[in-house]
C-alpha cells in the first residue's frame, strides 16, 4: 500500500470521479472529489491535499489556470493533469507550470495509482510536515529515550566509580596501615609503643570494639597479655587460660577462630561459624612455633559479614607474624648483645681484638684502664706483649700455630707506663669484618697474684728463719744458763768488794740482755696461742701506760691516753694485748727521742663490732725504705733494738683476727692503727701460723 496521503480529484465527469475515488480510497488514500474549480476551491479551503488530479477541461475554468493558482496557494501540493484532449500548447503549459505528471484519457487505473503514489512520495520527501518529520520525531523520541538511558548509565557508572574510589581508599588505608605496622614494629627500639599504636589503628579501621596481643614467652611455656586496647584484663586472663588449655590438648589450628567457641569446647574456624560471635583469635604461628594470638573484639552476625574482613585479617595475620617474629629475634639479639657487652665491660680481665695484621681494633674498659691513654692510639699486639717463646713476634706465633687457643704468661708493656706480668689467653677467630683471621685476647693482670706468691715465699722464708732462730736460741740458752749460774757463784765468792763485783755485774747484765733477746726470739718463732678471757680494754691500756711512764719521763715525752669506749668489755688475751700496747708505745716514745708527745686513743671500729687503737707520735716518722721492712723480723734502726717488736706485735694482732697499719711521712710523726675484734675470731688460726720447734 502506498500510504496515508490525501488526493483531490477535480473532473467534470461523474463516472471518472467515482472510479478514481473508489480506486484511490482502496489504495489507502483520503480522497476529495470536485466536479469543477469552485467545488475544488471549497474542498481546499477545508483541508490541504498532497496530490491533485486535475482535468484540463472544466466547466468553470481551465485546469491550467487552477494549477497556476495552486502553485502559489498550495505550493507543496503535487498536480497531475488528466485530459482526453492533449494539445501541444496544453503540454507546454503543463511543463512550464512544473506539473508532476501528465495522464491521457482514457487512462489505465494502475498507471494512475503509480503516478499518485510517486507524487505522494515526492510530497513526503519535500514536505516538512510529511512522514519524515514523523520519523524524525520518532527518532528524536528514541534518541531522548537513549539519552535518558545513557544518563542513567552515567549516574550508575558514577556511583560505581564512587564505590571503587571508596574501596581504593580503603585499600590505600590498609596498605598504609600494614606498611606502618611493619616498619614500626620491627624498627622500633621499644616496640611496645608500636604495638599499642597498631592495636588502636586496627580497631579504628576495622570498626572493632577492642583488641589485644597475647604472646608466649620463656620458650613458648607462658602465655601473657603483651598489650591491650579496650579489652578487660579479666576477660583476657580467662582467654589466656582457655588458649593454654586448648594448646595442651593440641586442638589449636593456625586459622582464625572464634574465641567464643573456646568456652564451648574446641575452637571453631570463623569460616565455618554458623551463628554470631564477638571475639576472634588470630593465631601467630611462625615456622611451627607459636608466637601468640592477636585478639579482635568485633561482632560478626554471620559468616557473610566476616567474609568482608577475611582477606584483610589473613593479611594482617601474615604480616604481624613476620613482624613479631622479627621483633622477638631483634630483642633477643639486643639482649644477648647487652649481656655480652655487660660481661665485656665488667669483666676484671682485659679483652682485646686484633685485625689480621695485629693492630688492636677493640679494647674493653678493663684493658683501657690498664693501658691508660695509650688505649686511644694505634696499638700493635707485638708492641704490647713480650714473646715468651723466644725470638720473633708473639702475634705471628699465635696466628700461625695449629692450636687455636693459647694460655701463656707474658709481660705487658704499657706504652710510657712500665710493665705488668699477665696471663694471655688467646683464641684465633675467623672474622668477616677483617677479611680473615684475627685474635681475641683475654689477659689477666698477675700483679696481685705475683705479690701473693712473693708474700708466701717470704712467709716461708720467715718460717725457716723462725725455726732456725728458735733452734739457735734454744742452743744458746743452755750454755747461757751455765754462764749465768757460774757468774752468780763467782759473785758470791768475790764478796762485797765493789771493784771486783763490778765486772761480774756487767757480765750478769749482758747475760740478762741476751736472755731478753732470746725470749723475744722464741716468742717470735713460737708465739703463744692466745688465751682469750673477759677483760676491760681500757684497764689493759692503763696498765701498759703505767709501765712505760718512767721511760717516757726519762725521754721527756708526754704520754696521754683517751678512750671513747664506755662499754670496754672484750674477750682477748690480756698479756698479749698488753704486749702489743707496750711495743707500740715504746716505739713511739723511742721515735720521739728529743721530746714530744704520744697519744693513745681508743674508739669503736667503723663496723662497730670491733675496737680501734691509735698510737700517734710526733717523732721522727717513717721513711719509705723503712716502711717496706717495718714488720720484718730483726729489722731495726736503733742501736740497742732487736727488730722483733713489730713482727711479734703483728703476729699477735693477726692471731686475734685483727690488723695493723700505719701512716705518716718522714719527720712528721707516725700513727699506728690497730683494729681488733672485741671477741677473738679464731683460736685455730693462731695454732696454724704458730711455729713449733
Ligand atoms: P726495735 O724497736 O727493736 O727497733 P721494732 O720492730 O719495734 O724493733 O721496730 C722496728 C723499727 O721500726 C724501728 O727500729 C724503727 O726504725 C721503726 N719504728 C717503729 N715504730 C716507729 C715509730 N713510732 N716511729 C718511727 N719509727 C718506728
Ligand atoms: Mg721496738
Amino acid at each position: 500500500m502506498a500510504g496515508k496521503g490525501s488526493v483531490i480529484i477535480i473532473d467534470d465527469e461523474q463516472s471518472v470521479l467515482e472510479i478514481l475515488e473508489q480506486y484511490l480510497v482502496d489504495r489507502g488514500y483520503e480522497v476529495g472529489a470536485a466536479g469543477d474549480g469552485a467545488g475544488a476551491e471549497a474542498l481546499l479551503r477545508e483541508k490541504s491535499f498532497d496530490v491533485a488530479l486535475i482535468d484540463l477541461k472544466l466547466p468553470d475554468c481551465s485546469g491550467i489556470d487552477l494549477i497556476s493558482r495552486y502553485q502559489n496557494e498550495h505550493p507543496s501540493m503535487r498536480c497531475v493533469i488528466m485530459t482526453a484532449y492533449a494539445s501541444l500548447d496544453s503540454t507546454i503549459d503543463a511543463i512550464r507550470l512544473n506539473v508532476f505528471d501528465y495522464i491521457q484519457k482514457p487512462f489505465d487505473l494502475v498507471k494512475i495509482g503509480e503516478v499518485v503514489d510517486a507524487a505522494h512520495a515526492s510530497v513526503s520527501i519535500a514536505s516538512p510536515d510529511g512522514d519524515i518529520i514523523g520519523e524524525l520525531e520518532q527518532d528524536r523520541r528514541e534518541l531522548k529515550e537513549s539519552r535518558d538511558d545513557l544518563k542513567k548509565c552515567v549516574v550508575k557508572a558514577n556511583e560505581d566509580l564512587g564505590h571503587a574510589k571508596d574501596s581504593l581508599n580503603r585499600h590505600v588505608t590498609r596498605l598504609k596501615m600494614l606498611f606502618q605496622m611493619g616498619r614500626d614494629i620491627s624498627s622500633n627500639e621499644n616496640w611496645s609503643d608500636a604495638l599499642d599504636r597498631f592495636l588502636m589503628a586496627l580497631c579504628k579501621y576495622m570498626e572493632a570494639d577492642g583488641s589485644a596481643l597475647l604472646m608466649f614467652s620463656f620458650g613458648g611455656k607462658v602465655l601473657q597479655v603483651r598489650t591491650l586496647y579496650n579489652m578487660e584484663m579479666n576477660y583476657l586472663q580467662t582467654a589466656v587460660n582457655l588458649l593454654i588449655e586448648a594448646q595442651k590438648n593440641d586442638s589449636l589450628q593456625p586459622e582464625i577462630f572464634s574465641l567464643d567457641s573456646l568456652t564451648e569446647g574446641a575452637p571453631l574456624n570463623c569460616l565455618s561459624a554458623r551463628g554470631a560471635w564477638s571475639n576472634s583469635a588470630i593465631p601467630l604461628l611462625y615456622k611451627g612455633m607459636w608466637l601468640g594470638f592477636l585478639l579482635l573484639r568485633k561482632r560478626y552476625e554471620s559468616k557473610r559479614e566476616y567474609l568482608d574482613d577475611y582477606h584483610f585479617l589473613t593479611t594482617i595475620q601474615t604480616i604481624l607474624t613476620e613482624e613479631v617474629a622479627n621483633a622477638v629475634n631483634i630483642s633477643r639479639l639486643r639482649n644477648l648483645n647487652d649481656f655480652n657487652e655487660t660481661i665485656l665491660e665488667n669483666i676484671n680481665n682485659g679483652v682485646l681484638k686484633t685485625d689480621r695484621s695485629g693492630e688492636i681494633v677493640f679494647v674493653n674498659s678493663r684493658a683501657r684502664e690498664i693501658l691508660g691513654d695509650a688505649a686511644d692510639g694505634k696499638l700493635q699486639f707485638d708492641d704490647l706483649f713480650r714473646n715468651p717463646y723466644g725470638s720473633g713476634g708473639l702475634f705471628d706465633h699465635l696466628m700461625s700455630d695449629t692450636d687455636r687457643n693459647h694460655s701463656i704468661e707474658s709481660i705487658l708493656s704499657i706504652p710510657y707506663g712500665g710493665t705488668i706480668p699477665v696471663r694471655v689467653n688467646s683464641t684465633l677467630v675467623e672474622s668477616d669484618e677483617y677479611s680473615g683471621k684475627s685474635l681475641v685476647v683475654v689477659f689477666e693482670d698477675l700483679r696481685v697474684q705475683k705479690a701473693m706468691e712473693e708474700e708466701l715465699r717470704r712467709a716461708d722464708r720467715l718460717r725457716s728463719l723462725g725455726e732456725l732462730s728458735a733452734g739457735i736460741a734454744h742452743e744458746i740458752r743452755n750454755p747461757l744458763t751455765g754462764i749465768a749460774t757460774t757468774a752468780q757463784v763467782l759473785r758470791e765468792k768475790l764478796g762485797d768488794d765493789p771493784d771486783k763485783i763490778k765486772y761480774i755485774t756487767v757480765i750478769l747484765e749482758e747475760i740478762r740482755r741476751l736472755d731478753g733477746i732470746i725470749t723475744s726470739l722464741l716468742q717470735f718463732a713460737r708465739p703463744l696461742t692466745p688465751r682469750p678471757a673477759e677483760l676491760s680494754i681500757n684497764g689493759v691500756i692503763d696498765e701498759a701506760m703505767m709501765l712505760v711512764s718512767d721511760k717516757a719521763k726519762e725521754a721527756c715525752v708526754d704520754i696521754n691516753f683517751e678512750t671513747a669506749l664506755e662499754d670496754d668489755g672484750c674477750f682477748l688475751d690480756r698479756d698479749q694485748i698488753k704486749q702489743v700496747v707496750l711495743n707500740l708505745v715504746m716505739n713511739a716514745i723511742e721515735a720521739c727521742n728529743e721530746g714530744g708527745g704520744v697519744n693513745v686513743r681508743l674508739g669503736v671500729a667503723e663496723d662497730t663490732s670491733g675496737i680501734v687503737m691509735m698510737f700517734e707520735d710526733d717523732g721522727c716518722g717513717i721513711s719509705r725504705e723503712v716502711a717496706d721492712k717495718l714488720y720484718n723480723p730483726f729489722f731495726t734502726t736503733r742501736a740497742g733494738g732487736t727488730g722483733l717488736g713489730l713482727s711479734i706485735t703483728r703476729k699477735i694482732i693477726e692471731n686475734h683476727g685483727g690488723s695493723i697499719s700505719h701512716e705518716g711521712r718522714s719527720k712528721r710523726g707516725t700513727t699506728f692503727c690497730v683494729r681488733l675484734p672485741r671477741k677473738m675470731v679464731s683460736a685455730a688460726a693462731a695454732v696454724e701460723t704458730g711455729v713449733t720447734i
